[in-house]
């Protein structure tokens, strides 16, 4: 495990921290400093912005695509349906019973993020996380509206002017826009699109939709606007557990010491040229660039999300300065001490190092895990049957000497068509069925047809002649075949069931 500081618990005295007086102690709470991170461009940057367009886009537009399920059935192709207890995705559509799928699909998730994890870093908070690309989002109109970070400075210092309430309504105003169009497409999820965007805006929407945007609005606008680097930082528990997954070849954003230290501004080394400085020129930039307001030169903290922005600003620097890239950059603990020692010219980092023990257990785990849940998904039955034999009375005597049990076969059709199904006797010698709201003479089969997405309870009552009764409990089968349009059996459900009767006359 890589050790990593915490540099939010750091006391008065600790390594770097101003000595405490006699007896005194540090501060339990510290007041939130503003950051104001600095606009920077590069490789990270362009992909960092790439990836957050991409997720965005899946969001906002996810809700509008739409999805042909045949008549009757929603159109849109992500629906989580609470209304009738369906949650559809494209082709797949999940019943309630089988929301196992879901956990599932959260297992999965869980596990790709241990495997992101162990291979580079925290990739996820610095590339994909919804607090990360909704807070870049916000801080982008920030800065179209207020200028850069020194610009931001200057505003919050400047009193309070014409110039600046318009700068700051500008501001909030397009944040609050942002937020109120991230929650309300959240509500777009759980309804049809169209219909939701209607009815809402007509007033005619249930009020847990205006609810749900109000609230989901106001925490977006207060992560992504204020709080930002405060919830990676104290409400996340992920930095914390990531821990457990780091080890010396994981990526992870790192400041090469052994190349910069000690470091000195141009000032300092005209200074003083007997001293030998290293490539960091102190400029300060890598620290304005960060979202999360840290010095990756202290080392590695639970506060960096390893969106690799320093590593930007830093090579824009070593670039200017004609120096080689990389003083920050991507590179395993391993590979850091190997360049430290002169055994390594340059970090060399290829996929064969993405390949360890820990990431192969992670990897199989995960790949068993899906083709498991895509293999019961292929095979999943689209037919559920459920019997219950009436209790009381157990059986009836009929007046021409059988007897009788009755039984509720509930049907679910859990395709979206209509089918033909098929109830019949498995064992049971003489028994003969009735059905109640099916008019045919008592038989050992039966069909009948059950709606799409519907289920049927069917009343079945089951005779025997007595002289074929052999025990009070006689055990039998319904088998219900689902019959496909040529009166073949596409699919086949048996249920096992009991005939009771009275002691057989000896
Ligand atoms: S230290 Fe660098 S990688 Fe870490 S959060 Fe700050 S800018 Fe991003
Ligand atoms: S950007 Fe590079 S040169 Fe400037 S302070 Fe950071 S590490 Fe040093």
């Amino acid at each position: 495990m890589v050790e990593v500081v915490d540099t939010l618990k750091r006391q008065p005295g600790d390594a770097g921290e101003p000595q405490p007086q006699s007896g005194e102690r540090g501060p339990l709470y510290e007041a939130r400093r503003k950051i104001y991170p600095m606009r920077v461009q590069g490789t990270y940057r362009r992909l960092k912005w790439s990836l957050a367009w991409i997720f965005m886009a899946i969001y906002f537009i996810g809700p509008w695509l739409r999805w042909d399920r045949g008549p009757g059935a929603p159109d849109q192709a992500i629906l989580v349906d609470l209304a009738n207890r369906r949650f559809y995705f494209f082709f797949i559509e999940i019943w309630p019973q089988e929301f196992y799928y879901v956990a599932g699909l959260l297992i999965l998730a869980g596990i790709g993020l241990f495997i992101a994890t162990s291979m580079v870093g925290r990739a996820w908070c610095g590339y994909a996380c919804w607090q990360t690309v909704w807070t870049d989002l916000f801080m982008m109109v920030e800065r179209k509206v207020e200028g850069d970070r020194n610009a931001q400075i200057r505003l919050d210092n400047a009193p309070w002017t014409a110039g600046k309430i318009i700068k700051r309504g500008l501001k909030h105003g397009i944040w609050l826009l942002i937020a109120f169009w991230t929650a309300f497409t959240f509500i777009l999820y759980f309804g049809n699109a169209p219909d939701v965007t209607y009815w809402f805006f007509t007033g005619q929407a249930p009020s847990v939709a205006y609810w749900t945007v109000a609230i989901m609005g106001a925490i977006t606008y207060m992560f992504a606007g204020h709080m930002r680097e405060q919830v990676c930082i104290y409400m996340c528990p992920w930095p914390r557990i990531q821990g457990a997954m780091v080890d010396e070849d994981t990526l992870i954003v790192t400041y090469h010491d052994w190349r910069g230290e000690p470091r000195g501004s141009k000032r300092d080394r005209k200074k003083h040229p007997e001293i030998a400085y290293g490539d960091c020129i102190d400029c300060g930039k890598c620290v304005h660039v960060c979202p999360t307001g840290i010095d990756i030169r202290d080392g590695q903290q639970l506060a960096c999300i390893t969106c690799a922005l320093c590593i930007d600003a830093c090579n824009s620097v070593m670039e200017k300065l004609g120096k080689p890239q990389g003083l920050i950059s991507y590179s395993s603990v391993k590979a850091y001490n190997d360049l430290a020692a002169g055994k390594m010219k340059q970090v060399d980092f290829g996929w064969r190092n993405f390949i360890r023990p820990r990431t192969i257990v992670y990897i199989t785990i995960w790949s068993l895990v899906a083709a498991g849940m895509l293999f019961h998904l292929a095979t999943r039955d689209r037919l559920q049957v459920n019997v219950i034999h009436d209790r009381n009375p157990m059986f009836v005597r009929l007046s021409t000497g059988e007897i009788r049990n009755a039984y509720t076969v509930r049907v679910l059709n859990m395709q979206l068509e209509p089918r033909q199904f098929r109830i019949a006797l498995e064992g049971l010698e003489g028994g003969r069925m009735r059905i109640l709201g099916i008019d045919k003479p008592p038989a050992r089969e039966f069909t009948f047809e059950v709606k799409g997405n519907k289920a049927r309870a069917l009343r079945v009552f089951v005779t025997v002649p007595q002289q074929q009764i052999t025990q009070q409990r006689m055990e039998f089968a319904f088998r219900i075949e689902a019959l496909d349009d040529a009166g073949k059996v596409a699919e086949m459900s048996r249920r096992k069931a009991v005939f009771e009767a009275p002691p057989p006359k000896r």
